[in-house]
């Protein structure tokens, strides 16, 4: 999962992109709203984090912005303490949920993967498909109640697949959420990358729709 954070104090987005990296997640910072802006408008993310108070375009501009052009990705706004203000006038424009500095890193995640979980539809921490089990919270992934290990893009493959388990992920997508925007993979990479899941999880447990993409569970048959 992708999660674009907008932040323009260097130690506070240094520590976000940590804990966020820690959880499985990949982050990519801005520290401008222009750039962050623009970056949220053309590229996909699973989610935002955007600080209110940003250079050269400030927070709420760029989230009223996104929304008006149909931008639906899960917002958390950071806040400074005190802006109540701030945060109704965030929630307002289409914020989904807010936290006040200082925070700590811990809930930020937290807060986070509810995020995701909620617009993927599965508002418990654990989502369960066949005897696969994931939990969001440890990153964890159990058949049958063993414990499978995973490579961390081994995880991230599996997470996105199944928070999306409903239908058919196509593979330019996965390449898209899986890896950083700098690093051009092919989709080769992917094909790869579900390889080594099957040989891990079993040969049912990823599944192709030849042409489309890939999916997991039965739902999207
Ligand atoms: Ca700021």
């Amino acid at each position: 999962m992708r999660i674009l954070v907008l932040e323009d104090d260097l130690a506070i987005s240094a520590m976000i992109r940590t804990a966020l990296d820690r959880a499985g997640l990949l982050a990519e910072v801005e520290h401008d709203g222009q750039e962050g802006w623009f970056r949220g408008d053309t590229e996909a993310f699973d989610a935002a984090i955007l600080d209110l108070g940003l250079p050269v375009l400030d927070g709420l501009t760029v989230l009223k912005r996104w929304r008006k052009a149909g931008r639906n990705l899960p917002v958390l706004v950071l806040t400074a303490r005190g802006n109540w203000d701030e945060r109704v006038e965030g929630i307002d424009a289409g914020a989904d949920d807010y936290l006040t500095k200082p925070f700590r890193v811990e809930e930020l995640v937290a807060r986070v993967r509810a995020l995701l979980r909620r617009a993927a539809g599965h508002p418990a921490p654990v989502i369960e498909l066949g005897d696969l089990s994931l939990d969001t919270r440890q990153m964890r992934v159990t058949r049958e109640g063993i414990a499978v290990p995973l490579s961390p893009q081994e995880f991230r493959l599996v997470s996105y697949l199944m928070h999306h388990r409903t239908r058919v992920v196509p593979q330019q997508e996965l390449t898209e959420h899986l890896y950083f925007g700098e690093t051009e993979l092919d989709s080769n990479a992917v094909e790869v990358l579900v390889r080594r899941v099957r040989q891990k999880l079993g040969a049912d447990s990823i599944r192709t729709r030849r042409g489309f993409g890939y999916f997991m569970g039965g739902a999207a048959e």
